[in-house]
């Protein structure tokens, strides 16, 4: 086996970009996606995870950069000549054939006669092994996606490319397929590289995820590390929801870092700050809002040493099911605001209500209050 043939599945993009006359939809771009891995493009419509994408399939012609894959250099081949196939929404599958004939469509294309061993594989490995004389519009929309992965893996791409595959689903059915494609990937094991503007899609799925802005990569990493460690406010609050906290770098002590805020200090292991650590820096300190107990004024004495804490009011507050999410005011950090869930007494808090927002410091993190990250 040669080395391409090893690495095939390894897709690398150097300084790749897109415009479109004056508008430039992809910045230079570097990015490597390992063989075998469950890669997601994450980001907001217009982001740029789509153009990306086609550009590796070669549907979109690159305005600068290379793209391989494994060791070639496929930047000039025509889609059909890449060792790559696209999932799209639209399922696009063959409404007068049959899901058989619709997952043999690529092996008859290349004359391929004895084809029942190799669509039966594939039907088996996406649970349809059962529908198989079925036409597609007597399929359900999550069945009929997996005929499409079915089709589109027929013919052993070594990459394959998901454009917002689940985007037609309710959700509930997005959740199952989500746990499906994973499954498949690694049974598969082949490299896929999905687009998504979903944060969860992307991170139940992705081994790395990248997180798109503006037509650059802002952050990437695995989906936990850029859950704990973003080093924007957009990435921290494009993964879920964060608190933000303006404040200045007091002292260091240990592995620890102390930040001012007013009157108010508080803590946060130094490897946790992506902004400046010297005395005086300016960062932002984040803690998402599942990290924060709520405690009533009074009961403040019972509050663990050492826990960040900062008094405020209660604001607001709404039912959510689970649990409840209140809205907190703080004097000491003017511009903080709070959706904290665990309360540490019975009964819903009033608005007007002194109470104290506490939690450990180390899910506390600090960016670059200055955000200037290429
Ligand atoms: P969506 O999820 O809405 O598809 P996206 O993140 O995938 O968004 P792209 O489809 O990659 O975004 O588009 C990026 C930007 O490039 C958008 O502003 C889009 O309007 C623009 N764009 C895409 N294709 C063209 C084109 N053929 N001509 C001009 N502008 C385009």
């Amino acid at each position: 086996m040669t080395s391409a043939q090893e690495h095939g599945g390894d897709v690398r993009l150097t300084g790749i970009s897109k415009t479109y006359g004056s508008f430039t939809a992809v910045h230079p771009l570097d990015l490597t996606v390992p063989q075998g891995s469950f890669f997601a493009l994450l980001g907001a419509s217009g982001c740029g995870k789509t153009t990306t994408l086609r550009m590796i399939a070669g549907l979109e012609e690159p305005s600068s950069g290379t793209v391989h894959l494994g060791d070639q250099d496929v930047t000039s081949l025509p889609p059909y000549k890449r060792p790559v196939n696209t999932v799209f929404q639209s399922y696009a599958l063959f409404p007068h054939l049959d899901i058989f004939e619709n997952v043999a469509f690529g092996l008859r294309r290349r004359g391929i006669k004895s084809v029942k061993g190799q669509v039966g594989e594939m039907l088996d490995l996406v649970q349809l092994g059962e529908q198989a004389r079925k036409k597609p519009h007597q399929l359900s929309g999550g069945q009929q996606q997996r005929v499409a992965v079915a089709r589109a893996l027929i013919n052993h791409p070594k990459v394959l490319l998901l454009d917002e595959p689940l985007g037609a689903l309710d959700l509930k059915l997005r959740r199952q397929m989500q746990l499906e494609l994973k499954r498949i990937q690694t049974e598969v094991g082949i490299t896929f590289v999905h687009v998504t503007h979903d944060q969860e899609e992307a991170m139940t799925m992705a081994d790395t995820v990248a997180v798109m802005n503006g037509g650059r990569v802002e952050q990437l990493g695995a989906p936990a590390d850029l859950y704990e460690n973003p080093r924007t406010t957009f990435v921290a609050n494009f993964l879920g929801t964060s608190n933000f906290i303006e404040a200045e770098v007091a002292a260091t002590s240990g592995d620890d870092l102390v930040v001012k805020a007013g009157d108010c200090k508080l803590t946060l292991p130094a490897a946790r700050c992506t902004g400046p650590t010297a005395t005086g820096g300016k960062v932002l300190v984040g803690v998402r809002p599942e990290k924060i107990s709520l405690a009533h004024a009074d009961d403040a004495g019972r509050i663990p040493e050492g826990r960040n804490r900062i008094t405020g009011r209660i604001a607001d507050s709404s039912f959510i099911g689970v649990s409840t999410q209140y809205v907190v005011h703080s004097p000491v950090c003017p511009s903080f605001e709070v959706y904290a869930q665990n309360i540490e007494r019975d009964g819903r808090l009033t608005p007007g209500t002194e109470v104290v927002l506490h939690w450990n410091p180390a899910h506390t993190f600090a960016l670059d209050a200055a955000q200037d990250i290429e």
